[in-house]
């Protein structure tokens, strides 16, 4: 018999963790996949998060990836097109279990198990799309869905007796009723939302990558994280400002000043700044202008302006942005 051993794609999610628990009830050996998505802070741990708490809660052990720049990749040209909004939830899915394959045959696990439900999902998991992605990712007959694998065909491993199928369950649709119960039944309390953290879903986020694709084709994975922080304006076609909307996010912006041209730190009680792209004095004064408008100016306003490879110098703002300049220039 094949050893019993299989690898788990975790999201955190509610069914993520009753289909490892599911599995883990029969004494099957798990190895949980989290991967972990650009959004994620890169000066945080993903192991400190509440869904790796979770985990170990229910004795699921965990590999945390980030996703790359060739997640990235994806997402920019996916095969199979977006969901509603920059969501590719099919080439995602194929991306996450092409992974998870590839730890299956280096780990030498018995299959991979998700926590999809047939026909919860509109996109990708309707049956004929669960097939469709169980084929791509090349994991035909070794892809496993306890939460829905009795109204499934047999994999391998229920086939050879790794996993006892009648402990399986026949779960279907929208309703999460039955996940619901489980949960009680488990004591599963404090896990994430379904898609929960996921701002390829966010009509805001949306905008801002779509500028990036199309302005910063070179761009790096801190600036994919950075779409997630303050708010963002389009100075010109080759500037971008990001305004931190509290002190949280101007302590990210000021962690993240080495991947962008300027940081800019207001003298006044105001938000912190960062620039990408051409910085020339009339940028600057924009931008100024616009930290002056989130800010409490008081007498002369003058800002610190960090620019690469430059002195820090002051700046002074003579007034803040129009609100319908300021309008032309929000990206979300
Ligand atoms: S919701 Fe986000 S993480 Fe989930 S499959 Fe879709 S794109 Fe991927």
């Amino acid at each position: 018999m094949a050893p019993r051993t299989g690898i788990l794609l975790y999201s955190g999610g509610l069914d993520s963790l009753l289909a490892a628990r599911i599995l883990l009830d029969q004494g099957i050996e798990l190895i949980g996949l989290h991967f972990v998505l650009p959004f994620f802070s890169p000066h945080a741990d993903p192991a400190d998060t509440a869904a790796a708490r979770q985990a170990a809660r229910i004795g699921l052990s965990l590999r945390h990836i980030r996703c790359g720049r060739d997640y990235m990749d994806m997402v920019e040209r996916p095969a199979h097109g977006y969901g509603k909004h920059i969501n590719p939830c099919i080439d995602c899915k194929i991306f996450f279990l092409q992974r998870a394959r590839e730890e299956m045959e280096r780990t030498g696990a018995a299959f991979v198990a998700t926590g999809e439900v047939v026909g919860q999902r509109p996109m990708s998991q309707m049956r004929h799309m669960l097939n469709h992605i169980e084929h791509a990712s090349g994991l035909d007959g070794y892809l496993l869905r306890p939460l829905s694998a009795r109204l499934l065909k047999p994999t391998v491993a229920e086939d050879e007796g790794i996993v006892d199928r009648e402990r399986l369950l026949d779960i279907s649709g929208r309703s999460r009723r039955r996940q619901m119960e489980l949960a009680a039944r488990y004591e599963i309390e404090d896990y994430a939302s379904p898609a929960g953290g996921c701002l390829f879903t966010d009509a805001n986020y949306e905008r801002r990558l779509r500028d990036l694709f199309a302005h910063r084709p070179d761009y790096d994975l801190a600036a994919v994280y950075l779409l997630s922080v303050g708010r963002h304006f389009r100075l010109n076609e080759r500037t971008r400002l990001i305004v931190a909307r509290n002190e949280r996010e101007g302590s990210a912006l000021e962690r993240a000043r080495d991947s962008a041209d300027c940081l800019l730190v207001p003298d006044f009680k105001g938000p912190t700044a960062l620039l990408t792209g051409d910085v020339d004095e009339a940028t600057l004064a924009l931008a100024g202008s616009i930290m002056l408008r989130y800010g409490r100016p008081e007498g002369i306003n003058a800002i610190q302006v960090f620019r690469r490879g430059d002195d820090p110098r002051t700046m002074t703002i003579a007034r803040p942005i129009g609100e319908d300049e300021l309008k032309r220039a929000a990206l979300a």
